[in-house]
C-alpha cells in the first residue's frame, strides 16, 4: 500500500485526487508555483512543496523539480491529473527510472496513443472502427489533393500530435485543401513542434461520443459505458453528459465490448477514455485519452464508482474492486465547465473572488478549487470549477441543473455561468438534439462575439 502519493498537478484536479487519497488512509503532497501559494490544493494537501516560478514551463511541467519534490517528500507515486505531464511518456520513464510508480499507464501506451497516426493503426488493427482517412501521414500538397479526391470532400487536416483542438483545419472542397493543409501544418509546428499531418473525412452532424475504459495491466478491462460531449467550442467540451442521450443500450454494450476487448488485448493499465465520431448508428475512432478526463464524474455518478480510488489500486498491482457485471448504470448525470471567461469571447478574466457560494443538495457534486478572497492567477487553464448534478433520469438532471446553477455564486470575475442557464431554455438541450457543430452555430447567433 502506498502511504504518500505526490500530485503534479493543481486546481480542481489537484483536489479530486488528495480527496480519494485521504479516503484511502495514503498522505498527499501537493506541489505549487509560487503563483499557487494560497491555493486550495496547497492547503488541502497533508504537505506542499514549491516547484517554481509562475510559468508552468519552470513548475508544473518541470521534470526535475517535480521529481526531486518527490525525493524530498518521500512521495511512492505519483498522480498527474491530466493536461501537464499526464500524456508525457518521457516524464513516465523517467518516473519509473527512479523507483517511483506513475499512476496511469505506461510510457510505451501513452507514446502510441500521443502519435494520432500509430494510435489509429493500433485501434484499427485491434477492431476497432475508425473515421475513412489517409494511411498515415501526408507529407506534401500533391499527396493532400490526391488523399483528398480519394475519400472525397469535406475533409479534414490534423496533427499527428495535435490536442485541445488545436492544429485542425476543415477543406470543404479541393479549392480549400492549400490553405487547409499549410494552416493546420504551421498551427501544429508551432503548437507541438511538429508539422506531421494526415486527413480524415470530415463528417458533417456527429455527435463526440467516448467510452470510459479501465484496465488492471494484466489483460483484464472493462468499460463504464460512454459519455456524449458534442457540445463543443473550437473542439472543446463545455457540457458532458451521461449516458448518451440518443445511444441504445444494444450500441453500448457492443461498442463498449470492442473497446474494454481491445485495451484488454494490450494490457493497458488504469483509467482511458476512446473518442469517438458517431453518425448515423456508426462510431468512428478519433482517439485514445490516456488518463483521467475533466468530464469523468458524470460516469462516477451513474456507475457509483471512484475512478481516482481505481487508479490508486490498480497502480499498487491491486485488482480493480468490480467486474463488468457489477456496472450497471444508475440514472442520468451532466457536468458543466465553469471557466472564468468573459462572454460573448471567452476572454480569459483572472482576478480575485470576492463571493463564492457553493450549490448543494441531492444529486450535486461540485469539484472546484475556489474559495472566499482566491486570487485566480492568469497563468493557467480558466477551469475554475465543474459543475455535476445526478438524477433518476435526464430530465430530472436538467431540472437538477438549472437549480444548482441558481444557487451558485462566483462574483469578482466574470465567468461561463450564464452560458449554461441560456443553454437550459433551448428546446434542442432539453431534448438532447444536438452534434457537435450545435453549440457554434448557437453562439452565431444567440451570442455574436
Ligand atoms: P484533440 O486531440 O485536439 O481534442 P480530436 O481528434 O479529439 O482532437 O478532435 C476534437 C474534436 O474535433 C472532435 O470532438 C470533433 O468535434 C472534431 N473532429 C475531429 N475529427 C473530426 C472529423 N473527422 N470530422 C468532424 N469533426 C472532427
Amino acid at each position: 500500500m502506498f502511504e504518500k502519493i505526490l500530485i503534479a498537478n493543481r486546481g480542481e484536479i489537484a483536489l479530486r485526487v488528495i480527496r480519494a487519497a485521504r479516503e484511502m488512509g495514503i498522505k498527499s503532497v501537493a506541489v505549487h508555483s509560487t503563483a499557487d501559494a494560497d491555493a486550495m490544493h496547497v492547503r488541502m494537501a497533508d504537505e506542499a512543496i514549491c516547484i517554481g516560478p509562475p510559468p508552468s514551463t519552470d513548475s508544473y511541467l518541470s521534470i526535475p523539480a517535480i521529481i526531486s519534490a518527490c525525493e524530498i517528500t518521500g512521495a511512492q507515486a505519483i498522480h498527474p491529473g491530466y493536461g501537464f505531464l499526464s500524456e508525457n511518456a518521457n516524464f513516465v520513464q523517467i518516473v519509473e527510472d527512479h523507483g517511483i510508480t506513475f499512476i496511469g499507464p505506461t510510457a510505451e501506451h501513452i507514446r502510441i496513443m500521443g502519435d494520432k497516426i500509430t494510435a489509429k493503426d493500433t485501434m484499427k488493427a485491434l477492431g476497432v472502427p475508425c473515421v475513412p482517412g489517409s494511411d498515415g501521414g501526408v507529407p506534401t500538397l500533391a499527396d493532400a489533393k490526391r488523399v483528398g479526391a480519394e475519400i472525397g470532400y469535406p475533409v479534414i487536416v490534423k496533427a499527428t500530435a495535435g490536442g485541445g483542438g488545436r492544429g485542425m483545419k476543415v477543406a470543404m472542397t479541393a479549392a480549400d485543401m492549400e490553405s487547409a493543409f499549410m494552416t493546420a501544418r504551421s498551427e501544429s509546428k508551432a503548437a507541438f513542434g511538429n508539422d506531421e499531418v494526415y486527413i480524415e473525412k470530415y463528417l458533417t452532424t456527429p455527435r463526440h461520443i467516448e467510452i470510459q475504459v479501465f484496465g488492471d495491466g494484466k489483460g483484464r478491462a472493462v468499460h463504464l459505458g460512454e459519455r456524449d460531449c458534442s457540445l463543443q467550442r473550437r473542439h472543446q467540451k463545455v457540457f458532458e453528459e451521461a449516458p448518451g442521450p440518443v445511444i441504445t443500450a444494444e450500441e453500448r454494450a457492443r461498442i463498449g465490448k470492442v473497446c474494454a476487448d481491445a485495451v484488454a488485448k494490450i494490457n493497458y493499465i488504469g483509467a482511458g477514455t476512446i473518442e469517438f465520431l458517431y453518425e448515423k448508428g456508426e462510431f468512428y475512432f478519433i482517439e485514445m485519452n490516456t488518463r483521467l478526463q475533466v468530464e469523468h464524474p458524470v460516469t462516477e455518478a451513474i456507475f457509483g464508482v471512484d475512478l481516482v480510488r481505481e487508479q490508486i489500486r490498480v497502480a499498487e498491482g491491486l485488482p480493480m474492486s468490480f467486474t463488468q457485471e457489477d456496472l450497471t448504470i444508475n440514472g442520468h448525470a451532466i457536468e458543466v465547465r465553469i471557466n472564468a471567461e468573459k462572454l460573448p469571447n471567452f476572454a480569459p478574466c483572472p482576478g480575485r473572488i470576492t463571493q463564492y457560494h457553493a450549490p448543494g443538495g441531492l444529486g450535486v457534486r461540485i469539484d472546484s478549487a475556489l474559495y472566499d478572497g482566491y486570487r485566480i492567477p492568469p497563468y493557467y487553464d480558466s477551469l475554475i470549477g465543474k459543475l455535476i448534478v445526478h438524477g433518476r433520469d435526464r430530465p430530472e438532471a436538467l431540472a437538477r441543473l438549472a437549480r444548482a446553477l441558481g444557487e451558485l455564486i462566483v462574483d469578482g470575475v466574470d465567468t461561463t455561468i450564464p452560458l449554461f442557464h441560456a443553454l437550459l431554455q433551448e428546446e434542442d438541450v432539453q431534448t438532447g438534439n444536438y452534434n457537435i457543430h450545435w453549440l457554434e452555430h448557437w453562439l452565431k447567433t444567440h451570442l455574436p462575439a
